[in-house]
């Protein structure tokens, strides 16, 4: 056993890298939950091929997420390590991003991260013990052209993980977050191959990330050997924000 946790709640687990720390969770003898919205078939097949237990939710909408961590709750018997990693992303000229878009992308990516921590967090203040790992961007970092509600959400992630880190330290439940770079999954589809090209010129590693450098981290942030790190912001980006 990697870790003295063993139980885990993974959300937006149905694809690109919560499908793999599904996986990975899973092969390293966690018990995993995995919260998902549209990708039906996808979810029912990595909840058989990896026997994770699949919840179909909107991480947007409060109630439904109560539900599901509750859900989740009584099928683990608890929830020791919480990833907050479901998100969207989308590219617009700053002018072009509607009121629409601007909540729809704060409601998914920072309230959904709200929603789901509330729901889990007392039941890990009650055993005095957690981890709970965010996936936020190098865009939150940095900053991207065109993708400025992105990046808004994605540092507003960073800021709560850093505040809340200091919070629940006395009961010992570290939060963190790690920042991925370019990693290759549907969230890039959009890029043409002389685009990817060109984002891999500018990332020192030369390639795009894989959803396993992502996996790696997060288990090694569940695991007893990550005790002492919290409130910190770990990059996984090939170098390219150095
Ligand atoms: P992805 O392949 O597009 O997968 C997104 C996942 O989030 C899917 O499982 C999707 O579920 C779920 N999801 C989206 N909206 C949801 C909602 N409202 N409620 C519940 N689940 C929802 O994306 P990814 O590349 O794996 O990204 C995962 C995380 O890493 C995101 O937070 C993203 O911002 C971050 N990230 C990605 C990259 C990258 O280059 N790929 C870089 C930096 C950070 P359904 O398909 O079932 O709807």
């Amino acid at each position: 056993m990697y870790s003295h946790f063993d139980t885990v709640l993974i959300t937006g687990g149905s694809r690109g890298i919560g499908a793999e720390m599904v996986k990975a969770f899973s092969a390293q003898g966690y018990r995993v939950a995995f919260i998902y919205l549209n990708s039906d078939e996808q979810a029912k097949e990595l909840s058989k091929e990896h026997d994770a237990y699949a919840i179909k939710a909107d991480v947007s909408d409060i109630n439904q997420i109560k539900h599901a961590v509750q859900s989740a709750i009584d099928y683990l018997n608890g929830i020791d390590v919480l990833i907050n990693n479901a998100g969207i992303a989308q590219s617009k000229l700053f002018c072009d991003i509607s009121e629409f878009d601007f909540q729809n992308m704060l409601n998914v990516n920072l309230n959904g991260v709200f929603y789901t921590t509330q729901a889990v967090l007392p039941h890990m203040i009650s055993k005095k013990r957690g981890r709970i790992i965010n996936i936020a961007s190098v865009w939150g970092v940095c900053g991207a052209s065109m993708e400025t509600h992105y990046s808004a959400s994605k540092a507003a992630v960073i800021g709560f993980t850093k505040a809340l880190a200091k919070e629940v330290a006395p009961c010992q439940i570290t939060v963190n977050c790690i920042a991925p770079g370019v990693i290759d999954t549907d969230m890039n589809a959009c890029y043409s191959e002389s685009d990817i090209e060109s984002l891999c010129e500018q990332i020192p590693l030369g390639r795009m990330g894989s959803v396993r450098d992502v996996a790696e981290l997060a288990l090694f942030l569940a695991s007893k050997n990550a005790a002492y790190i919290t409130g910190q912001v770990i990059g996984v980006d090939g170098g390219f924000a150095v």
